[in-house]
């Protein structure tokens, strides 16, 4: 598609079906014409330029389809699709959805921030809000990315592969096996340099959290972090049937791997046991992206994160958010409403790089609430939305938008994702995300399982039918 300059600016709307109306016109200085005489040449002059720019001007965007619109839009800096006289009907939405979720899980797949495919899925992202005509705010951040390798446990002669705790250190460690599963008994210890750590019971009830995460410290994860590193075992094996390895956790410096407990509970203390654990550790960039729809002020944010582990292509978790938001910016269902879309690009990062990154460089008092998207789409599972810090009046008005809308559910508030980062904050947050979601995340969130498989694009419809009028509700009762 070639581009000329001339396409910004030139002759009225055109507004048949098919053709486009042009963006904003240039003035014409009227006051400078005195006499009727000149007048009258100025008119001729402005008419036949006109008609040299009508001529020159596409007449239609490439090709009917949608696509090729908003290609043509994104190749002519100075339009929106708003200015396209065709009108977007919402079934392409559905279009629009597929390619980025074709682009974001079936292409790229799993994008950890600082990695070269979450860097991949940025530009797309990056380029895709082009065609809203408004900057695009890229904000850096640096962090550390873990790129995933094979392991193995052997014990007793038997060689058994496992999966490496997220940044675990590459390296092959032998010792004999020593079974904790209570803290006391583990913080009294002495150093264990030779031995293999078998973390059990509570000590592998749930995953520890790293120092690096900035948001949450809890005293019992401190002394068990504090432990370890004092400790320093050869190696750790944590037994445990929790959806998510027991430790992930950038800074310790021993080869770690989570195993079920219908491997672990053949493990007996005094046991020589190896562990080889394959993958690395690498540093990178990313960005968080925004993109402001209009200037008012105070504004809300709407919010999804682009990222995912390294482990999973992070389909329902969360390109079906992002793929949805990005459908209905770039076909202006979001245009007048004043919202920041913000992709942020850490939420499943252990640092919440792009998080930090963008609180720092935010002043918050502009921002009035938050709607978050984050786990959409799962078939089976309709939608629900959970109000966090919200004004009574917004609870009200929020419970009777429910009652309207059929597939829709309310949900206990729950503190996580990144409408968090807002309600612990004091600001009004609405999360949306399916019904029983956290029921359903062992065995599918964060895994290899949540491909395209597990979406239902009926729902994505109606989260993109149902959405603007939401964010209209919120936006009046907050702004
Ligand atoms: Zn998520």
């Amino acid at each position: 598609m070639s581009t000329t300059s001339s396409s910004t600016t030139g002759p009225p709307a055109a507004t048949a079906p098919g053709t486009l109306r042009r963006p904003s016109q240039a003035g014409l200085h009227v006051g400078l014409l005195r006499s009727g005489a000149v007048a009258a040449s100025a008119v001729t002059v402005l008419t036949v330029a006109w008609l040299v720019l009508l001529a020159l001007t596409p007449s239609s965007p490439p090709g009917a389809d949608v696509a090729g619109q908003l290609a043509f839009v994104a190749d002519h800096p100075g339009w929106h699709v708003a200015d396209l006289a065709v009108v977007m009907p919402l079934a392409c939405i559905r279009d629009r959805v597929g390619h980025h979720l074709e682009v974001l899980v079936g292409d790229i797949g799993a994008r950890p921030p600082g990695s070269p495919a979450n860097r991949r899925a940025t530009d797309h992202v990056h380029a895709s809000l082009g065609v809203v005509g408004r900057p695009v705010t890229a904000l850096p951040f640096v962090t550390r990315w873990w790129e995933p390798g094979p392991g193995w446990l052997e014990v007793g002669g038997s060689r058994i592969e496992v999966e490496p705790n997220p940044y675990s250190p590459a390296g092959e460690a032998r010792g004999r096996a020593l079974i904790v599963d209570e803290l006391p008994d583990l913080e009294e210890l002495a150093p264990v340099p030779n031995t293999v750590l078998v973390l059990a019971g509570e000590l592998a009830r749930e995953q520890v959290l790293p120092a690096v995460f900035p948001f949450l410290s809890l005293p019992e994860h401190d002394r068990i972090r504090s432990a370890l590193h004092r400790l320093a075992p050869a190696a750790v094996v944590a037994v445990s049937d929790h959806w998510e390895p027991i430790l992930e956790d950038p800074d310790l410096a021993f080869p770690s791997t989570t195993v079920p407990t219908s491997i672990g509970s053949t493990l007996a203390t005094g046991d020589t046991v190896r562990l080889t654990v394959t993958g690395a550790v690498h540093t990178g960039t990313g960005v968080n992206l925004s993109v402001r729809l209009t200037e008012d002020e105070p504004r809300m944010v709407l919010c999804a994160h682009l990222d995912s582990k390294a482990t999973t292509p992070g389909a329902f978790d969360n390109a079906a958010a992002v793929a949805t938001l990005l459908a209905l910016t770039e076909l202006g269902y979001l245009d007048g409403l004043p919202l920041e879309l913000v992709l942020f690009n850490g939420e499943d990062h252990i640092d919440s790089c792009g998080e930090v990154a963008w609180l720092a460089a935010t002043d918050l008092a502009g921002i009035a609430g938050v709607v978050n998207v984050d786990g959409v789409g799962l078939a089976g599972q309709g939608l629900s939305l959970a109000a966090l810090s919200c004004p009574p009046s917004l609870d009200t008005q929020l419970a009777g938008w429910l009652a309207d809308h059929p597939g829709w559910v309310l949900a206990e508030p729950w503190l996580e994702s990144d409408h968090a980062i807002f309600a612990m904050r004091g600001i009004p947050a609405a999360a949306i995300t399916s019904q029983n979601v956290h029921a359903l995340l062992g065995g599918l969130a964060h895994t290899p399982a949540d491909t395209l498989d597990v979406l239902d694009l009926d729902i994505l419809d109606q989260l993109a039918a149902d959405l603007p009028g939401l964010l209209a509700l919120v936006a009046d009762e907050l702004c």
